[in-house]
C-alpha cells in the first residue's frame, strides 16, 4: 500500500480527508453514491476520479470506456494522467494492460511495471510502477476499464482489489443508468427528428425541395453526408447529395457523376435497390473501400471523403422502389447503430411517399405544361403552311420545351440523297450554310432515322463524339454537351429528323423523350399536310404558267391520248381544252404519225435543238408547226408554235428572188439584143428605129420594175402629198397616156360623163395606181378585148372600175393578189410576166389615201377592179 500523503498530490479539498478515512467497505459507496446521482457521463466521471484516488491513495485514475460494437478502448476520464487524454490513446482490446482487464474481464495487478512487457510505453513515461485494473461489467459485457498506478512499487491488498471492483461496479451501472438516459434521449431526438422531417415533407410538393429539404434536416444532425440516388427505367441516378460543406457537396457530385451506382453491382445502393433491405456498415474499414472502388482514383476519391459509417435505406412505396437513401458519417466519427438504421429506415419511408407524391404533382404538373405546350404547337401549326414554316415551329417549340439551345430541321431530299436543312435555331450563320445541304452517309443521326427510325438521346458530349467520331472537332467546337435527334415520319417512313443540342449535360427522362416525340409526331402530320399542300400549290402554279405561256403546251399519255391542252395550244389550234382532251393526238392534229418521227423527245427539259417545224393538218388547214416533247412518268410533254406564217414568208421571199431576177432578166437581154443588133448589122432607119424603140420600151419596164421594188420596200416611208383633182381629168390622163401603146386587139375606152368630180387623192400616186390596173387589164388580156376605164360618183365616194374581158382570176385566188410579191402562176396567167407588186403598191397607196380596192373576176370571162375614194370637200 502506498502512503496516501505521498501521492496524493491534487488532494487539498476539506471533505477528502474524511472520504478517505472512511473504512475499506463503505470506501465503494462514498465514492460513487453521489456520482451516481449525476445522470451525465462525462461530470459524473471527473467527480468520481477524485474519490477514487483518495480511496486507494493512488497517484493516477483512468477510466477507458468502449463504444458498443467497438473493439478498442479509450480514455474516457483520467486524474494527474492527461497524456492520455491529449494523445487520444486507443487501446485495442486483448492488447497491453488495459486490453488484457477488458479481454479476461478480470482484475490485473502489476507489481512492478518495469519488468512487465507488453504494456503501454505512456504508463512508463508516466513514471508509474504498480498498476491495479479492474474490468466494467455491464449487463455481461465489458463496456471499459478502470485503473490505478503508483508511483512507487507498491502491493495492492485484495481489499484494494475489492474496493476498485465495488467502485467499477457502481462506475459501470452509473455508464448503464448513464447510457439508458443516453438512448432516451437519442430516443427523443430521433423522434424529434422524425416529427420536423414529416412536417417538412408535408409542407412541400415540389420535389427538389423535399430532396434538399431533407438533406438540410439531416446533415449534420443525423449524418455527415445526405444523398438520393433514384431508379429511372433500369438506371441508377444520383438526385441530391448534401454536406454541411458546400467544397464537400462538389466532391461528393464530382464523385457520383464519374462513378454513378451501378445498377447491377452486387452491393451498395444496387444491392438495396434491388432487395428493398436497409444495409448498414457500422465501421467502413479501407478493405470495404477498395472493393467498392472501380479504379485508383476512385479509391483515392473515396478514401479523401473521410467515410467511417453507413447506412443504406431503401426508398419504397409499397411495392414501388424509388430509389436508396445513404446516409454516412465522417468527421463527426458517429457510428451508426441498429437504432439509426431503423431511424433511417422510417425516414426513408416518409420521403419515399413525399417524393412519390412530389413525383405525382411534377408528372401532373408536366402533363398540364405538356398539353399546354402541345396546344401551342398544334396552334402555330395551324397556321404553318409549308414544310419550312412547320420545320420552324418544331425547332423553335422544341428548343423552348426541353431547354435546348440550338436545334436543327433536316429532311430528305426528293432523290434521298442528302438532307437539306430546312430550319434552324441557335447557330451561327456559317454553320448553317455549311449544312444547308449534307450527303445522307454519315450524317449524324441518319443512320439511326433512316435504317431504324429511331430517335438518339446522347446525354454527353463524350457520347457523342464516341457514336459519331467523324464529326468529333467539329461537335467539341460547337460546345454543346448533348443531343437528342427524334425522326420524322410520314405513314410510318422516315422524311426527317429533328436535332437539339444541349448546352449542358443532359438526362433524357421518360418525359423529356415523351415530349420531344409528341411535338415531332404532331409536326409530322404537319409535314404530310404541308407536302400536300405544296405540291397542290406546285401544280396550281404550273397551271398558271401554262395558262400564261405563249407557246402550245399538250401533254400526251403512253396511249397516245391528250391528257393536258393549254390555252395557247387551243388558241393555235382552234381546238378547245374541252374537245382535246380524252381524244387520240393523231385526230386532233393530222399527219402527227408521220411527223412524230421527226419531233425530238427527249428525257429532260432545255436539252431538245431547236427542231424544223413539220407540216400538220390542223382544223382542215395545213400548219407548219415546231414541236419539241419532254417525257415524264404520265407520258409526253409537247411544247409548238405556229412556224405557218414565217414559212409563208421564206416560201415568198423565195419565190420573189426567182421572179425579180426573172423579170429584170427578159427586158435585160431585149435591151443587150438590140444593142448587139445595133452595133453589128447594117440595119436601115427603119429598122434602126424598131430597135431603139424597143430598147427605150425595155428600159422603161426596168425602171418600172426597179420603181416598184424600191417603193416596195419603203412604202411605210413614202409621204403622199394630200389634195383635191379633178378624177375625169386624171382618168382621161390615163387613157391618152396609155392609148398610143395598146397591143392590138384590145381596145382602151373611157366612161365618164364629163362633168368634173373632185377626188381627195395623192393625184401623182392615183395616177400611179389607175396606171397599174389598166397596165394590168391590158397585160392579161392576151386574147384582146376591151378594156374600159369608168369613173363616178357614188354617194360619197368617187368610183374608178378597170374592167376587162381577158383571163381572169380563179375566186381563191382573188383576195391573195394584192399580197406582196404574189403572182398567179405562169400556167394561170399564161406567162405574163410581172413583179407581183403592183396589187400590193396600189392597195397600200389608196389605203393610206382612205380608200379601198377589191376585184370581182370569173377566170376566162374578164375582170372587174374597183377603186373607191373619198370625194373632195368643196
Ligand atoms: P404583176 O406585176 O404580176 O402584174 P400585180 O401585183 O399587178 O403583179 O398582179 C398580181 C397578179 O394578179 C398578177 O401576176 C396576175 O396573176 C393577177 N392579175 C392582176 N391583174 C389581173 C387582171 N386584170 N386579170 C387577170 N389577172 C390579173
Amino acid at each position: 500500500m502506498v502512503g496516501e500523503g505521498e501521492t496524493n498530490k491534487s488532494g487539498g479539498a476539506a471533505g477528502a480527508g474524511a472520504r478517505a478515512r472512511a473504512t475499506g467497505r463503505d470506501r465503494p459507496r462514498v465514492v460513487t453514491e453521489e456520482s451516481l446521482a449525476e445522470l451525465a457521463l462525462g461530470p459524473l466521471l471527473d467527480d468520481l476520479l477524485v474519490r477514487i484516488r483518495e480511496a486507494l491513495a493512488a497517484d493516477t485514475v483512468v477510466i477507458l470506456l468502449a463504444e458498443p460494437g467497438e473493439q478498442e478502448l479509450y480514455a474516457a476520464a483520467v486524474l494527474d494522467f492527461e497524456e492520455e487524454i491529449s494523445e487520444r490513446v486507443r487501446v485495442p482490446i486483448g492488447k497491453g494492460f488495459a486490453g488484457k482487464v477488458a479481454s479476461t474481464g478480470r482484475p490485473v495487478v502489476i507489481e512492478d511495471l518495469d519488468r512487465a512487457d507488453a504494456v503501454n510505453q505512456l504508463l512508463r513515461k508516466r513514471g508509474l510502477k504498480s498498476l491495479l485494473g479492474v474490468p466494467l461489467h455491464l449487463d455481461g459485457d465489458v463496456v471499459g476499464v478502470l485503473h490505478v498506478g503508483s508511483l512507487v512499487t507498491r502491493t495492492f491488498a485484495p481489499e484494494d482489489i475489492e474496493v476498485l471492483e465495488g467502485i467499477g461496479e457502481r462506475i459501470a451501472l452509473a455508464i448503464g443508468r448513464a447510457r439508458a438516459h443516453q438512448a432516451e434521449r437519442r430516443a427523443h431526438e430521433r423522434l424529434a427528428f422524425l416529427a420536423e422531417a414529416s412536417h417538412l415533407l408535408s409542407r412541400s410538393l415540389d420535389f427538389e425541395e423535399t430532396l434538399t429539404g431533407v438533406g438540410r434536416l439531416a446533415v449534420p444532425r443525423v449524418a455527415d453526408w445526405y444523398t438520393v440516388t433514384l431508379l429511372e427505367g433500369d438506371r441508377l441516378v444520383p438526385v441530391a447529395v448534401s454536406h454541411a460543406d458546400p467544397d464537400e457537396v462538389r466532391a461528393g457530385w464530382e464523385l457520383v457523376r464519374r462513378y454513378p451506382p451501378e445498377p447491377d453491382a452486387p452491393h451498395g445502393i444496387a444491392q438495396v435497390v434491388r432487395t428493398g433491405e436497409p444495409l448498414l456498415t457500422a465501421v467502413i474499414t479501407d478493405e470495404i473501400l477498395a472493393s467498392a472502388s472501380r479504379d485508383d482514383e476512385h479509391l483515392a476519391l473515396l478514401r479523401s471523403l473521410g467515410a467511417r459509417s453507413r447506412m443504406l435505406v431503401p426508398l419504397a412505396v409499397g411495392e414501388r422502389m424509388l430509389g436508396c437513401l445513404e446516409l454516412v458519417s465522417a468527421t463527426s466519427r458517429r457510428t451508426f447503430t441498429e437504432d439509426d438504421l431503423r431511424l433511417a429506415e422510417e425516414l426513408g419511408r416518409r420521403l419515399a411517399s413525399a417524393l412519390e407524391n412530389a413525383l405525382l404533382h411534377r408528372a401532373e404538373h408536366e402533363a398540364r405544361a405538356r398539353a399546354e405546350l402541345l396546344q401551342a404547337v398544334t396552334a402555330h401549326l395551324a397556321s404553318a403552311r409549308t414544310q419550312r414554316e412547320v420545320a420552324d415551329v418544331l425547332v423553335q417549340e422544341g428548343v423552348a420545351a426541353v431547354g435546348a439551345s440550338a436545334g436543327w430541321v433536316a429532311l430528305l431530299s426528293r432523290d434521298l440523297r442528302e438532307l437539306d436543312l430546312v430550319a434552324a435555331v441557335g447557330y451561327p450563320a456559317e454553320v448553317i450554310e455549311r449544312y444547308r445541304s449534307i450527303p445522307l452517309e454519315g450524317a449524324i443521326g441518319a443512320q439511326e432515322i433512316l435504317e431504324h427510325g429511331r430517335s438518339t438521346w446522347l446525354e454527353s458530349a463524350e457520347e457523342v463524339i464516341a457514336r459519331y467520331p467523324r464529326h468529333a472537332d467539329a461537335y467539341a467546337s460547337m460546345g454543346y454537351e448533348a443531343l437528342a435527334v427524334v425522326p420524322l415520319e410520314v405513314d410510318g417512313a422516315p422524311v426527317g429528323f429533328v436535332a437539339l443540342n444541349f448546352p449542358e449535360p443532359t438526362t433524357f427522362g421518360e418525359s423529356e423523350r415523351g415530349l420531344l416525340l409528341a411535338v415531332a409526331s404532331q409536326c409530322s402530320q404537319a409535314l404530310e399536310r404541308a407536302r400536300l399542300y405544296e405540291a397542290l400549290a406546285e401544280r396550281a402554279n404550273a397551271a398558271v404558267v401554262l395558262a400564261h405561256v405563249d407557246d402550245g403546251v399538250f401533254q400526251v399519255d403512253p396511249g397516245g391520248v391528250v391528257s393536258y391542252w393549254n390555252p395557247a395550244a387551243e388558241h393555235l389550234t382552234g381546238i378547245s381544252a374541252a374537245a382535246a382532251v380524252g381524244r387520240p393526238i393523231g385526230e386532233l392534229l393530222g399527219g402527227w404519225e408521220e411527223a412524230s418521227s421527226a419531233i425530238e423527245v427527249t428525257a429532260r427539259p432545255g436539252v431538245a435543238s431547236a427542231g424544223d417545224a413539220v407540216p400538220l393538218v390542223v382544223s382542215g388547214e395545213e400548219r407548219w408547226l415546231s414541236v419539241s416533247g419532254v417525257r415524264n412518268p404520265e407520258g409526253t410533254v409537247y411544247a409548238f408554235r405556229d412556224l405557218t406564217s414565217e414559212r409563208g414568208l421564206e416560201r415568198t421571199r423565195r419565190e420573189f428572188l426567182a421572179t425579180a431576177s426573172h423579170e429584170l432578166r427578159t427586158p435585160l437581154g431585149a435591151v443587150y439584143g438590140a444593142a448587139l443588133t445595133l452595133l453589128h448589122r447594117d440595119l436601115d432607119d427603119e429598122q434602126r428605129q424598131g430597135m431603139l424603140d424597143m430598147v427605150v420600151r425595155e428600159c422603161e419596164r426596168l425602171t418600172r420594175i426597179v420603181e416598184d421594188l424600191l417603193l416596195a420596200s419603203n412604202l411605210e416611208h413614202v409621204d403622199l402629198a394630200l389634195g383635191a383633182a379633178d378624177a375625169v381629168a386624171l382618168a382621161e390622163e390615163v387613157v391618152s397616156l396609155r392609148g398610143p401603146t395598146v397591143p392590138e386587139g384590145v381596145s382602151l375606152t373611157l366612161a365618164a360623163n364629163g362633168r368634173p368630180i373632185l377626188v381627195a387623192c395623192d393625184p401623182e400616186r392615183l395616177r400611179q395606181v389607175l396606171l397599174n390596173l389598166v397596165d394590168n387589164a391590158i397585160k392579161y388580156s392576151p386574147d384582146g378585148g376591151v378594156v374600159r376605164l369608168e369613173v363616178a360618183a357614188d354617194g360619197g365616194h368617187v368610183r374608178f372600175a378597170v374592167e376587162d374581158e381577158g383571163i381572169g382570176i380563179p375566186a381563191g385566188e382573188q383576195r391573195r393578189i394584192f399580197e406582196k410579191f404574189y403572182r398567179l402562176d405562169p400556167h394561170l396567167s399564161r406567162g405574163v410576166g410581172g413583179s407581183g407588186l403592183g396589187l400590193y403598191i396600189s392597195r397600200e397607196l389608196v389605203q393610206r389615201m382612205d380608200g379601198r380596192i377589191n376585184v370581182e373576176s370569173e377566170p376566162g370571162r374578164g375582170s372587174r377592179f374597183v377603186v373607191e375614194l373619198p370625194l373632195a370637200r368643196g
